[in-house]
């Protein structure tokens, strides 16, 4: 029923050729159509059974990937609705890390049930207002039906993780949990408080390095930084255990304008006094070095080769170019302070590693700064066969280390396949018997596309998706009856709660309001205008803020 109208295909994200202006109707159609067929493209991916999807760039670049967000970004949507639909997809991906898939079906479906509504002849604000009714209401069934989840419960974040990273491709169960261990640990390194004792987990501070190479199952944890780059200088250690490390924004270098400027040059002995000069200015900075007693150096800058040879000389390891983000990084690691003048360095400011040590991973030298004592910085250091793979793998842990944030802050957790959101449909259904009025349709029509993710999870197992909903919405009537989702491997109704299938509150509360956002804009529209003479390209007036914000994926 819900695909039945949809052609599919991706012309209907490009309005008819010619065509420079859609109004009322037309408009609406159009763009219900177009949104459905953004949620169409990606439903298939959705669950522990959903495909991947190969998606080969213009220059023939491969990636396979389950991830919605990613599916939907290099799909280069033309069509302003389509851009809305990518654009919540980033917002759940900004904002809570995972259900991305999720997000974009809901609207899909929200809009579907729009437009039934529409052709009865209700208007789209009446539609507008019931949908904002149920997404309060929607938000209210899902903190009841909430179970909270404490920071030292692992074995229930190891759960959380786990599902997270079940609709994806990167190995086997013992890989999987190996990876979800690691993020929780990771995540418990790195959590802090603010000043209200709320807790705080900047993803920033968990760096996700990757190289092609062994397995995914070779995935490690680092208790610091890793950083791709190399010791400046054959001459210096490449090992260092207790180090005290350096962290400048210094270059220590001479900059070229400050002397040719001034000095005129006129015979071979004023050459040599020149570079003499030269050389005791770089061999006066290490001295400073020297003097603060560190025994690593990592600048942001560069390191003039005489420089590099009395560190060398002095024992000392030095590291250049390091990316400013890698240094703050450092800084939480070690808990040095970065230093932007050399005269200011003392040994107060050094930080300290355990070890810090250059190896060659896959032919390439990289700098591991690690067995940092409580590090406020941490990697996990990503292994795989291919470059498809390791990729895969980030993009997952990433989805991970959203989901375990989230129940982490928020402290809750619902139960996933597909039974939550029988229970937000069951509660829409009885709340809009009381509501009453035009706006009632809208309600049960919501709840009628919140069923489209235990629908769809159905269908990826090869079952009959109506029958499905009917059994699970009796047994959601019963007492107790709650616990009950689709068990996707056995293609039978099963209890999520003894199967481990928690998802956050966090990810499914951000999943239906922003998909109702997203239906609410696009229903509003009812004029379109191209100032090309084509399809509409920069996105209709009034979208507030949902155009194109760049094309990153954090
Ligand atoms: P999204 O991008 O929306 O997170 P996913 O592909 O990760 O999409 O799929 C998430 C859906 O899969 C959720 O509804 C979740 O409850 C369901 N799911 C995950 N693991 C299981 C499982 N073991 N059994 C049933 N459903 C599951
Ligand atoms: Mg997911």
């Amino acid at each position: 029923m819900a695909d039945s109208q949809l052609g599919g295909g991706q012309q209907v994200l490009y309005l008819p050729e010619g065509s420079s202006r859609l109004l009322g109707r037309d408009a609406q159609r159009t763009n219900i159509a177009v949104a459905r067929a953004v949620a169409h493209a990606i439903k298939t991916t959705l669950g522990p059974k959903g495909m991947d999807k190969m998606l080969v760039s213009e220059m023939g670049d491969i990636t396979i990937t389950n991830d919605g967000a990613t599916i939907l970004e290099e799909m280069n949507a033309e069509h302003p609705v389509a851009k809305i639909m990518v654009d919540i997809a980033k917002t759940q991906d900004k904002e809570v890390g995972d259900g991305t898939t999720s997000v974009v079906i809901m609207a899909g479906e929200l809009l579907n049930g729009a437009g039934d509504l529409i052709e009865q002849g209700i208007h789209p604000t009446t539609i507008i207002k019931g949908y904002k009714i149920a997404a309060d209401k929607a938000s209210d069934i899902l903190q009841e039906k909430s179970h909270d989840v404490k920071v030292e419960d692992d074995a229930t974040l190891q759960k959380i993780a786990m599902v997270s990273m079940g609709s994806k491709n990167v190995g086997d169960d013992a890989t999987k949990a190996h990876l979800c261990k690691l993020v929780i640990k990771a995540i418990k390194q790195v959590m802090g408080k603010d000043a209200s004792g709320k807790v705080i987990i900047d993803h920033e501070f968990i760096k996700l390095e990757k190289k092609p190479g062994k397995s995914i199952a070779d995935t490690d944890f680092i208790q610091g930084v890793l950083i791709d780059k190399e010791i400046a200088h054959p001459g210096m250690p490449k090992s260092m255990k207790d180090a005290r490390i350096a962290l400048l924004d210094v270059a220590l270098e001479i900059e070229k304008t400050e002397t040719e400027a001034k000095i005129e040059i006129t015979s071979p002995e004023q050459m040599q006094a020149f570079l003499q000069q030269e050389e005791n200015m770089l061999k006066n900075m290490v001295e400073k070095i020297k003097k603060s007693r560190a025994t690593v150096v990592i600048t942001q800058k560069g390191i003039d080769d005489v420089a590099q040879h009395y560190l060398a000389k002095a024992g000392i390891i030095a590291v250049r170019r390091v990316k400013k983000s890698d240094m703050e990084k450092l800084s939480r690691a070690t808990g040095g302070k970065i230093i932007t003048s050399l005269d200011d360095l003392n040994e107060g400011d050094l930080g300290a590693a355990g070890l810090v040590e250059e190896r060659k991973i896959s032919g390439e030298q990289m700098v591991f700064v690690e067995k940092c004592k409580d590090p406020k910085s941490v990697t996990i250091f990503i292994k795989g066969g291919t470059q498809q793979v390791i990729d895969e793998a980030e993009r997952s842990i990433r989805d991970v280390i959203g989901a375990v944030s989230s129940a982490i802050e928020t402290g809750w957790y619902v139960l996933g396949g597909g039974a939550i959101e029988i229970d937000v449909a069951t509660g829409l259904r009885a709340y809009a018997n009381e509501i009453g009025g035009r706006e009632q349709l809208a309600i049960q029509k919501f709840a009628d596309a919140v069923e489209v993710i235990p629908k769809t999870l159905a269908e990826s197992a090869g079952m009959d998706a109506i029958d499905v909903l009917v059994q699970l919405r009796n047994k959601h009537r019963t007492k107790d009856g709650s616990v009950y989702g689709v068990n996707i491997f056995k293609n039978e109704l099963g209890n999520m709660n003894s199967l481990g299938v928690y998802e956050p509150l966090k990810v499914k509360k951000q999943a239906i309001s922003s998909a109702s956002e997203a239906a609410e804009i696009i229903l509003r529209i009812d004029d379109m205008i191209s100032s090309r003479g084509r399809a509409p390209a920069g996105g209709p007036p009034g979208m507030g803020g949902m155009g194109g914000h760049g094309h990153e994926m954090e």
